[in-house]
């Protein structure tokens, strides 16, 4: 994939944004990047990526949000974490990867065609409301909102699970899924007020 190489203006920054991924537990020394490059030389998957990892701890440092959180970079981590193994500021990358990841999806700017961050929110709001997983429904959510062509093609598959007992025709449910979603509301309010 084409790195992206534009030119940004200091009015496109937002300032805040630095200290809001710092604030997350793991992300707190992104100050200290060297801008050497080892972790988008490690990467296994940096050649696939709209900004490679060091374009992206630049972006985030320098407060340019809208690029950081729109990125296809930080949903083509796989989280294998050799760039932060090989850091020599010893930045936790990869943690800042899933803290941009996080914030992307809140706020509701990520690629929305794309299926990793589709997959993401399905599977939050699954366990949100029910508490668990139904693996067939969360892939049929993930297709349809992401690639309904996809999805048709996909029939086959579907019958023959449905013929071997392996599709499941209900949501499968926690006894109480409210105290899930309670749980999950504390820690996201944990989270926001700087508590952990
Ligand atoms: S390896 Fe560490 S110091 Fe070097 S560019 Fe990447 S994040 Fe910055
Ligand atoms: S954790 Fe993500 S960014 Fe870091 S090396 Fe692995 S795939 Fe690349």
């Amino acid at each position: 994939m084409a790195i992206k190489q534009t030119i940004k203006y200091d009015s496109e920054r937002d300032k805040s944004f630095p200290q809001e991924i710092m604030s997350r537990p793991g992300c707190e020394k992104l100050y200290g990047c060297i801008q050497c490059g080892t972790c988008s030389a490690t990467c296994p998957v940096s050649t696939y990526m709209d900004y490679t990892p060091r374009q992206l701890m630049a972006l985030t440092r320098a407060g340019f949000k809208k690029e950081a959180l729109g990125s296809l970079t930080i949903w083509l981590c796989a989280s294998c974490y050799a760039c932060t193994v090989e850091c020599p500021k010893e930045i936790k990358i990869t943690d800042i990867m899933y803290a941009l990841k996080r914030q992307a999806i809140q706020e509701g700017i990520y690629p929305k065609r794309f299926p990793i961050p589709v997959l993401a929110r399905e599977f939050y709001n699954m366990v949100r409301s029910k508490g668990r997983v139904t693996e067939n429904f969360l892939a049929v959510m993930m297709f349809l909102k992401s690639n309904p062509i996809a999805a048709i093609k996909t029939w086959k598959l579907g019958l023959n699970l449905m013929r071997t007992g392996r599709f499941a025709y209900k949501l499968d449910s926690m006894k109480q899924p409210a105290k899930m979603a309670t749980l999950l509301d504390k820690a996201d309010t944990g989270w926001k007020g700087g508590a952990r």
